[in-house]
């Protein structure tokens, strides 16, 4: 604990003068009034003036266990006895290995080597330039395998190698200089299907779309790069069942590698440890960030297999390392935090116990059928995305300067609850240590603000 700390509204006035907070419309942060979260117990965040929230979004959709877990901070503060920091340039230490160890053991079967970094963009980052560097180096090169695909509405990090496949306009459009084209392949999301069409007569014709553009460009596809099951920032886009499996057997026709950003539906988020189970699949490359570490420190993995690595497997002299790296990739305080939350999710039995609360969340979100303002509810796991439209009949959207998505966040703060809506894509993403009781408050709070905030919004 801090001795002593400036008061709240010092602080408030410090973070105005001088913070530029990340994804933020900083004049309009600045009108409100910043809420300074202090601490935080299990499901809930509590305030400087000691006011509870539930974490309705997992602090950004990495918290899984809950805040100030026993278990997790013990490990933490256990490796901090031995040493807060060493790197694996040239040396290694006992965490990273034994991590190492335990993620291949838990991912889909083959993907047997961990390359370590320290957030989501570059777990993706690094997969799109070792697929790159593979078809340049591998036994019978193929260097013309040089491009990717994406789908729209894809979102796998900021920096310009992940903006580049990125497909969400309000994020991505400004940069479009900047950045190397990507092959683009519909969004399998049926609510709002870019093809016009209607599950099931479609036969996921969004498929044959991937498919058409693999055959369009022959041996020139590095990749296919997918948010598996569910795109997140897309606005919570659960995608129909079948299309991962169908997209694993397209890119293995075409020859071409699958890399899989579970950056957001790792680690249980959807139901089972990787989203990619849910359809057997098993990508080239396997993209770990956010919950890895429970939510506590910065850390990622990218895994893949013996044949991608067998390919950088040589000597100095031959040119073939991979070069690359980030100074705290695989740090020992994160990888002792990520150890710890794998062995919270079998002490605590985690995934068993979460079918009962995916089921509460299923049956509290019918009850917003009723709410003429809802479009589309939308679920996997624990994972959902509520949409909110101006008219139910032609799905058109609220004006964007009505920012009903941000006043429903507003007014469940009010309320005792934290969310961050993607637009008006309400986005509830709680602990999956959430227990029943708060799920159903949590429920109840967005539902009386959905009521309040779109009532009376006449078309
Ligand atoms: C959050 C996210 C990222 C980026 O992770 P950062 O740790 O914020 O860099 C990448 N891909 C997906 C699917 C994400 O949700």
């Amino acid at each position: 604990m801090p001795t002593s700390r400036p008061d709240s509204d010092t602080l408030r006035r410090w973070d105005l003068d001088h913070l530029w907070h990340p994804f933020t419309a900083q004049a309009d942060w600045a009108a409100a009034s910043p809420l300074i979260i202090e601490r935080g117990e299990g499901a809930e965040l509590i305030d400087s003036d000691g006011n509870r929230y539930l974490d309705g979004v997992s602090s950004l959709w990495c918290n899984v266990h809950g805040h100030r877990h026993p278990t997790i901070d013990a490990a933490i503060r256990e490796q901090l006895d031995a040493i807060a920091h060493t790197t694996l340039l040239g040396l290694t230490h006992p965490t990273a290995v034994e991590l190492a160890r335990q993620l291949v053991e838990r991912a889909p079967g083959g993907l047997t080597r961990v390359f370590y970094s320290d957030n989501g963009a570059t777990a993706v980052e690094v997969a799109l330039k070792m697929a790159f560097q593979y078809w340049r180096q591998k036994p019978d090169p193929e260097p013309e395998r040089s491009q990717f695909v994406a789908l729209g509405g894809a979102y796998h990090g900021d920096t310009i190698g992940d903006v580049s496949l990125g497909g969400v306009d309000r994020f991505h459009t400004m940069f479009r200089p900047l950045l190397f084209p990507v092959l683009r392949a519909p969004i399998p999301f049926c609510y709002r299907c870019p093809l016009g069409l209607e599950r099931p007569d479609c036969g996921m014709a969004c498929l044959d779309e991937v498919d058409r553009l693999l055959g369009a460009h022959p041996g020139q596809v590095a990749a296919v790069v997918i948010e598996p099951i569910v795109q997140g920032a897309a606005g919570i886009v659960v995608h129909p069942e079948g299309y991962l499996r169908g997209l694993r057997e397209i890119t293995r026709r075409h020859g071409t590698f699958l890399i899989a950003d579970e950056v957001a539906v790792g680690f249980g988020r959807t139901g089972s440890m990787f989203a990619c189970e849910q359809e057997g699949v098993t990508p080239d490359f396997l993209c770990l960030a956010k919950g890895i570490t429970g939510g506590y420190l910065p850390l990622a993995a990218t895994l893949t297999t013996e044949e991608v690595f067998a390919a950088f497997n040589a000597s100095a002299a031959d040119g073939k390392t991979f070069q690359h790296g980030h100074t705290y990739g695989g740090n020992p305080l994160g990888a002792a935090a990520a150890l710890a939350t794998l062995r919270v999710f079998e002490e605590e039995r985690t995934l068993e116990r979460l079918g009962p609360k995916v089921e509460l969340l299923r049956s509290r979100l019918q009850e917003f059928a009723a709410l003429p303002h809802v479009g589309d509810l939308r679920q996997r796991g624990l994972m959902a995305g509520i949409e909110l439209v101006l008219d139910r009949e032609s799905k058109a959207e609220f004006p964007w300067h009505r920012q009903v998505g941000a006043r429903v966040g507003l007014r469940a703060r009010e309320l005792g609850l934290l969310i961050r809506p993607l637009g008006d894509v309400l986005v509830v993403m709680p602990p999956l240590s959430i227990d029943h009781d708060q799920l159903d408050r949590m429920m109840d709070i967005i539902f009386r603000c959905v009521r309040e905030v779109t009532e009376g919004t006449e078309p």
